[in-house]
């Protein structure tokens, strides 16, 4: 028996944003709207996602030890994440420092923090965690080395589902235990490097195959996703929305996905409810905030 659906390991980030009219140049201070602080993270909004969709969630991640870690896990547990898996201090919590102008562009500054501070040893000492998870999924807002740790201390039976963003190059060992690999077209270009050699999608869903990973998935915005295994190439249809704000949409797809493989559906069914979840979440502003439950995905 597992006591989780979903392990997430990875970031957690306090989002402070800011309206400007423009954005300074060097040397120079412009004001802006009132301050906006949002709990953020590819890994604490993979963890918000499922946990609003009905999954039982542990995260695993670093925060500081100060008012932006605690306000992180206070909506963690609020979204009923169990944040056993949370370590605290090392570092000041992870910050995204966000300015976005009339015309809705951001500019973003990035400190990552506590989340550089995740290291190999933490996942070691988190075995019993993986011991208790049918479904791990990671992203790469942590150090690479941390995720190639997460890999060798998973649970034979246990399944991985990674997201690497932001991307880079993977080593084999990572690749060969993805089952997906889920990226996006920046992605999928980044991990193909010299290898992308053409500019369709299901020609980069084959090569990405042919690196190591059981299965892949390319998500394609509002056209929808592909996924890709020894059983073909097949394409997952999107829903149509209106979309208000795209933030974290990858984030909902990938643990809608990852819970949905847990539960016992094959990937071609998980990417399809995937698609839903994440079709909801482009209709709200925010990240976290536009999340669905598994009643809002029903109604869609
Ligand atoms: P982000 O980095 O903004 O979080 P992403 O680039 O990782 O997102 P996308 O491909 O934009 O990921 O979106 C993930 C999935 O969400 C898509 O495969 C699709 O199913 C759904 N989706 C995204 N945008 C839309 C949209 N405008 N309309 C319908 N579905 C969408």
């Amino acid at each position: 028996m597992y006591d989780y659906d979903l392990l997430v390991v990875g970031s957690a980030n306090a989002d402070l944003v800011i309206g400007v009219e423009r954005r300074p140049g060097a040397g120079e201070t412009v004001l802006g709207s009132d301050l906006a602080v949002h709990p953020g993270g590819k890994g604490a909004n993979q963890a918000v996602a499922a946990a609003r969709l009905g999954a039982d969630t542990a995260l695993l991640a670093r925060v500081g030890d100060d008012v932006h870690g605690r306000m992180l896990l206070h909506s963690l547990r609020a979204a009923g994440v169990d944040t056993v898996g949370v370590l605290v201090g090392g570092a000041p919590t992870g910050v995204a420092l966000i300015t976005v102008d009339p015309s809705g562009d951001n500019s973003i500054v990035v400190s990552p923090g506590a989340n550089s501070r995740l290291a190999p040893e933490d996942i070691r000492a988190a075995g019993s965690l993986f011991h208790a998870s049918r479904v791990v999924s990671a992203q790469l807002e942590i150090p690479l080395e941390t995720v190639v740790e997460v890999v060798r201390c998973m649970a034979p039976e246990s399944r991985l589902v990674l997201n690497p963003s932001p991307p880079r190059p993977l080593p084999r060992e990572v690749l060969d235990a993805c089952d997906p690999l889920i990226v996006n077209e920046h992605e999928a270009r980044v991990v193909l490097g010299d290898a992308c050699v053409s500019d369709l999608p299901e020609d980069w869903a084959r090569l990405l195959l042919a690196k190591g990973p059981r299965s892949v998935v390319v998500t394609l915005g509002a056209r929808g996703a592909l996924v890709a295994s020894a059983a073909g190439v097949f394409r997952v249809a999107s829903v149509e929305v209106e979309a208000v704000d795209t933030t974290g949409a990858g984030d909902a797809f990938t643990a809608a996905l990852a819970w949905r493989l847990g539960t016992g559906a094959d990937l071609p069914e998980a990417a399809s409810y995937a698609a839903r979840v994440g079709a909801a979440a482009v209709t709200k502003r925010g990240a976290q905030e536009s999340y669905p439950t598994a009643g809002e995905v029903e109604a869609l």
